[in-house]
């Protein structure tokens, strides 16, 4: 069968491991096999959804591990599950927490990890097309062995429940080997930011030096609330201070995979068309009709942006109430 690492996102199943259930659910049709689903943890609300993704089976990994996230303790015992019920092919999201512990269980295993795919054929070997050089590129690669691991890039594929849910039923499984393997504790966690995350915004305001100054970014900062969305910016609007580098979206920033960016007096130079070009659809406001991001948005708005921000707000602000 094929297993999927379900991430849970605030008490629910993340978009990204929906996406990943997505791509497992396909997969698993052209292989002639059933999908199951790994949680850490006691997730048994979790069965719900993943029966409407199609997943018969949902092992929950659980033991005192399993409160602190710990990658090479996870990876063991999801290794641990691999083995002891002969999946064939793991996935997860590309998220930072899906990439570490695919990669401490695929090595654990000895089979090969790809991460940060776009598409995935199944057959004898793996075909599929994944991104490196920090989005830069796609490469094509074939993937052997005989459990592959995968990780699924956020955006690549839309999620799609089942018409007719499947009937789920939850296991436990203790694994016997996560107990000397605590290298890495986390001993505190700092919030840098509020709201929307922006990698999984579903709408990204973003400014860049033709908002001006930080001041200029309050009207960024309405607009995203209104449209339920996340704030991001250019390098330069970071290295101004007008932003934190949080909110940066770019090649040393976030990758984004929103259904609409909204690029204020952005150029679109290579390093942040690379954060952004996951984005479905994209409207650019500036003053240059040449600039790069202009001639590769779905639409773009040729003026200043202090001008042609307010007049969206006013519309976006009559439409909220
Ligand atoms: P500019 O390129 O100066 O563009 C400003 C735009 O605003 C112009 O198109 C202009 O026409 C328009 N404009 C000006 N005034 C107005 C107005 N009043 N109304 C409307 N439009 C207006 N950059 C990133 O963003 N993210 C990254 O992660 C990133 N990583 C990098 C990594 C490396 C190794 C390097 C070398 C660079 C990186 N950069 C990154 C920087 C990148 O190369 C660009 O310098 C940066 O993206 C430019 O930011 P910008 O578009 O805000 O500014």
């Amino acid at each position: 069968m094929l297993l999927v690492l379900v991430e849970d996102d605030s008490g629910a199943v993340s978009g990204g491991s929906q996406e990943a259930l997505t791509l497992a659910h396909g997969l698993a049709t052209d292989l002639n096999v059933p999908v199951h689903a790994a949680a850490f943890g006691t997730r048994g609300e979790f069965a719900a959804t993943l029966g409407a993704y199609g997943v018969s089976t949902l092992h929950l990994l659980e033991g005192p591990f399993a409160d602190a996230y710990s990658p090479e303790c996870w990876g063991a015992a999801l290794a641990e599950l691999v083995r002891h019920i002969g999946a064939i092919g793991v996935i997860a999201a590309a998220s930072e927490w899906g990439n570490e512990v695919l990669a401490h269980a695929s090595a654990r295993t000895g089979e090969a990890f790809a991460s940060n795919c776009v598409t995935v054929d199944a057959g004898q070997q793996w075909s599929l097309t994944r991104v490196r050089g920090g989005g830069m590129l796609l490469e094509d690669a074939e993937l052997a062995g005989a459990v592959k691991f995968v990780s699924l890039t956020p955006g690549a594929v839309e999620p799609a429940e089942l018409p007719i849910p499947q009937q789920i039923t939850t296991d436990s499984f203790v694994p016997e080997s996560t107990d000397t393997l605590v290298h890495s504790t986390i001993v505190d966690r700092k919030s840098r930011g509020a709201g929307v995350a922006l990698s999984t915004a579903r709408v990204v305001v973003s400014g860049g030096r033709g908002v001006g100054s930080a001041e200029g970014f309050e009207s960024l900062e309405e607009l995203a609330e209104l449209l339920g969305g996340a704030v991001g910016c250019s390098r330069v609007a970071t290295n101004s201070g007008w932003r934190p580098h949080s909110d940066q979206v770019g090649l040393t920033g976030t990758k984004i995979a929103a259904d609409l960016y909204i690029a204020c007096g952005i150029s679109g130079a290579t390093q942040h068309w690379v954060g952004c070009m996951g984005a479905k659809s994209i409207l650019a406001i500036n003053t240059d009709p040449e600039a790069p991001l202009v001639t590769r948005a779905d639409y773009a708005v040729i003026g200043d942006v202090h001008q042609v921000l307010p007049a969206i707000l006013e519309r976006a602000r009559a439409r909220k109430q």
